[in-house]
C-alpha cells in the first residue's frame, strides 16, 4: 500500500497541468506546514526564528519545469533577491537551488550563464550554494555543470542519492574537486536500472557513500531525518576523530523539529532546508510520497479551511 501511495504522489508531483492548477488556487491542502511561505518577507521570517533556535538555514525559492528564458530570469531574479535579503537581515543562510529552474532544460550556455550570476553575488554575499539533485535523466548533466562551476567557484556544492548505483563512483571522481556535497537517499521514483529499489541497499549504499566522502575529507552534509544514518555518523566521527566543523546533519522544514533543536544542543551543525515560494507543489508531493503518514496533516489542513 505504501508503495503505491508513493508512487502514486511522484506521478503527481510530476503533472504540469495540476502544478499550473494549483499556483492559482495559492497554498493550500497543509502546505504551510512544509514550505516557509510564498515570499522572501515570509521565509525571512521563519528563517530568523530557526536561528534564533541555534538552527542554520539552506533557503530554496521553489521553482520547477521552467522551460523558457524568461521564466529561468525570474528564477534568478528570485535568488538574487534572496542573496541581498539574506546578507542584509545578517541571517544565518545558505542557498539551494534546481538547476532545471535556472535553464538546464534549455541549454548548457542559459543554465551556466544563470548559476554565474548567482554564485558571483553569492561569493561576494559570503553565501554558499548547493545544487540540488533532479531526476536521474538530469543527474550526468548537473554533475557537468557542478564541475565546470567549480573550477572557478569554491561558494557551490551539490547533492549525491545514496540510491544511485552510480553514487559511490561520482563520489570518488568528484574527489579532486575537493566538493562540499550533500549526501541524501533520494526523493524521485527511478527506475531499477538506474537506482536500487529495496530500501535497505538504499540505507547501506547511504551509509557506504558517507564513511567514504567523510575519510576523503571533505565536507559533508547528512541530510536525513532517519536516526539509524544519524547514529550511525555519529559513531563515524567518532572513531575517526572529525571534528565537528567538517560535516553537517540536514533536514527538511516541518519534518522532526524537535530532533533538529536536540541535535542542534548536542553541538552538531544542524541545517534546516526552508522552501518557499509559489510553485511549491511538486516539492509538497514528493513530500506526502515520503511518508504518506503526512496525509493526516493534509487533511487536516483542507478541513481547517
Ligand atoms: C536537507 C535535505 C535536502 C535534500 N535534498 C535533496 C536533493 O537535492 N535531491 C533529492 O533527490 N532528495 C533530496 N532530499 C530528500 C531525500 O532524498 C529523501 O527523500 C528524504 O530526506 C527522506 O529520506 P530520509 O533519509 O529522511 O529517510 P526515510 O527513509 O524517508 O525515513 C527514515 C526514518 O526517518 C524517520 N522519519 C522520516 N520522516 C519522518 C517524519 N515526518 N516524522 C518523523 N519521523 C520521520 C522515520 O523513523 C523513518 O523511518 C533532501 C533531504 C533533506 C533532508
Amino acid at each position: 500500500m505504501e508503495k503505491i501511495m508513493r508512487n502514486f504522489f511522484l506521478f503527481l508531483s510530476k503533472n504540469r497541468m495540476l502544478t499550473k492548477a494549483v499556483k492559482k488556487y495559492g497554498r493550500h491542502f497543509g502546505s504551510a506546514r512544509f514550505v516557509a511561505g510564498e515570499t522572501i518577507e515570509e521565509a525571512i521570517q521563519v528563517i530568523r526564528e530557526l536561528n534564533e533556535g541555534g538552527l542554520t538555514v539552506t533557503i530554496d525559492y521553489l521553482g520547477e519545469f521552467v522551460d523558457n528564458e524568461k521564466e529561468a530570469n525570474e528564477m534568478v531574479n528570485q535568488s538574487l533577491e534572496a542573496i541581498k535579503r539574506i546578507e542584509e537581515e545578517k541571517l544565518n543562510a545558505q542557498l539551494s537551488l534546481k538547476l532545471t529552474s535556472m535553464g538546464l532544460d534549455i541549454s548548457e550556455e542559459v543554465v551556466l550563464k544563470n548559476m554565474r550570476k548567482i554564485l558571483h553575488a553569492a561569493k561576494n554575499s559570503g553565501i554558499f550554494v548547493t545544487i540540488d539533485m533532479e531526476d536521474y535523466s538530469r543527474c550526468q548533466k548537473t554533475i557537468e555543470v557542478y564541475k565546470t562551476l567549480k573550477s572557478s567557484y569554491d561558494n557551490v556544492g551539490t547533492v549525491i542519492q545514496a540510491y544511485l548505483y552510480r553514487a559511490e563512483k561520482d563520489i570518488s571522481d568528484l574527489n579532486e574537486y575537493r566538493p562540499n556535497l550533500r549526501l541524501v537517499k533520494g526523493a524521485y521514483k527511478e527506475s531499477s536500472a538506474a537506482a536500487f529499489p529495496e530500501k535497505k541497499k538504499v540505507d547501506e549504499n547511504f551509509k557506504k557513500i558517507i564513511k567514504q566522502h567523510l575519510l576523503n575529507g571533505n565536507y559533508t552534509a547528512v541530510a536525513t531525518h532517519d536516526d539509524k544514518i544519524i547514529d550511525y555518523t555519529k559513531q563515524l566521527v567518532e572513531r575517526y576523530g572529525i571534528s565537528h566543523d567538517r560535516f553537517e546533519f540536514q533536514m527538511l522544514y516541518g519534518i522532526r523539529p524537535e530532533r533538529q533543536e536536540e541535535l542542534a544542543r548536542e553541538g552538531y551543525t544542524m541545517r534546516v532546508y526552508v522552501p518557499y515560494g509559489t510553485d511549491w507543489y511538486g516539492y509538497f508531493m514528493r513530500r506526502l510520497a515520503e511518508r504518506p503518514a503526512n496525509v493526516t496533516f493534509v487533511i487536516k489542513g483542507v478541513f481547517k479551511k
